[in-house]
């Protein structure tokens, strides 16, 4: 730990064991584990070292994350979610055994028409309706034809789609999607992959042949709702800093840049290393929770770039060095998320390089 006291801890056990919580909802699938925007801001190469003993094959963006895991020494199958950018991504692809999803018209030519040194394993994204990346589901048949026929793609085409709206579980768009990739892909052989991590754990309907967790990797609820019913998820990372001062103030101080917050009486406020340059959200507002020597209190004033500033009544065993969880365990992502108007997702993917980053192993499957 730097002296100053804030870091990111990943735990790469509850990696695994979240992995396997997403096996036991599907237990009869494949799992690509997506680990795009740098393992969503975990650390690519070391989120993919930790689920490479489970994972059946990884999916990330583009080549540059792809060949940063290559680079790293993983053998295992890699997905390429927007497959090509350029006609020449496709030799890069096929040099380093990259599996690209084809979502355009265009890719379907530039690869029917490539002669490349290897074949590559291709992948078909339909469009079932979230109207982002992949084939109207009339242009299906054809384009797997045109695949198919093609001599530098391997015979087995998988064909995929993503959902929309999988988050929200009474969401009827999600069978309506379901039901448009069945029809376009009918006939069709090949393995078949809807489920991002909303549809492992909440559409059985979803699950085909290849699950695709995400979020869950990391142990985040995809749901707008958890349940209690959901599988505990663990998680991966805890955000940390800790007090560095501790002030005792009166009523109606104000606290922080703008003077936007004022002590309702006379009380002790903490001042936390922890700031927007570590990756906290600046619109967080007063209120959200945070975990002082493991026990909930919340934010006061506006976050600065290096510090923020914590409420302490209540907390009177609490001083200067005490370590504060801003996210983990004690103080779910989802929950700050949910504060500032966000998703975990967007929390995790925006960790910057500061603060330190450390990995351990609390153990798990
Ligand atoms: C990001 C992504 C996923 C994973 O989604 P989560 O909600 O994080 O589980 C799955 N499939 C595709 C195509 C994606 O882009």
């Amino acid at each position: 730990m730097t002296s100053r006291g804030a870091q990111a801890t990943v735990d790469l056990g509850a990696l695994r064991a979240n992995l396997r919580a997403a096996r036991e909802a599907a237990p009869r699938q494949r799992v690509m584990a997506v680990v795009k925007s740098d393992g969503y801001g975990h650390g690519l190469v070391a989120v993919a070292r930790a689920l490479a003993g489970q994972a059946d094959a990884f999916a990330v963006t583009d080549l540059a994350e792809a060949e940063a895991l290559r680079g790293a020494g993983l053998r295992q199958r890699i997905v390429l979610l927007q497959g090509p950018f350029t006609g020449e991504d496709l030799e890069r692809a096929a040099a380093e055994d990259l599996e690209p999803v084809i979502h355009a018209p265009w890719q379907v030519e530039a690869l029917a028409a490539a002669r490349l040194a290897d074949p590559l394993t291709a992948w078909l994204k339909v469009d079932s309706g979230m109207h982002r990346l992949g084939l109207p589901p009339e242009a299906v048949p054809e384009a797997w034809r045109r695949l198919a026929g093609a001599p530098s793609v391997r015979p087995e085409i998988g064909l995929l789609t993503h959902l929309a709206c999988a988050d929200d579980r009474d969401d009827p768009a999600t069978r309506r999607q379901l039901e448009a990739f069945d029809a376009a892909c009918a006939g069709l052989p090949g393995p078949r992959s809807a489920a991002n991590s909303a549809g492992v754990l909440g559409w059985p309907g979803s699950h085909y042949d290849w699950v695709r967790p995400g979020i869950m990797l990391y142990g985040a609820s995809p749901f707008t709702a958890a349940r209690e019913s959901d599988p505990p998820l663990r998680p991966a990372m805890a955000l940390e800093g800790q007090v560095v001062a501790v002030r005792h103030l009166r009523a109606g101080d104000p606290v922080g840049y703008g003077a936007a917050w004022s002590c309702p009486e006379d009380m002790r406020v903490g001042v936390v290393s922890m700031g927007y340059g570590d990756g906290y959200p600046r619109h967080a507002p007063s209120g959200t929770p945070v975990a002082v020597a493991g026990q909930r209190t919340q934010l006061v004033g506006r976050i600065s770039m290096d510090m923020l500033a914590v409420d302490l009544r209540g907390l009177e065993g609490v001083g200067e060095g005490a370590p504060a969880v801003l996210w983990g365990d004690a103080v779910r992502a989802e929950e700050v998320a949910d504060a500032c108007g966000t998703i975990a997702y967007e929390l995790f993917c925006r960790t910057p390089p500061r603060p330190q980053r450390r990995y351990v192993d609390r153990g798990g499957a």
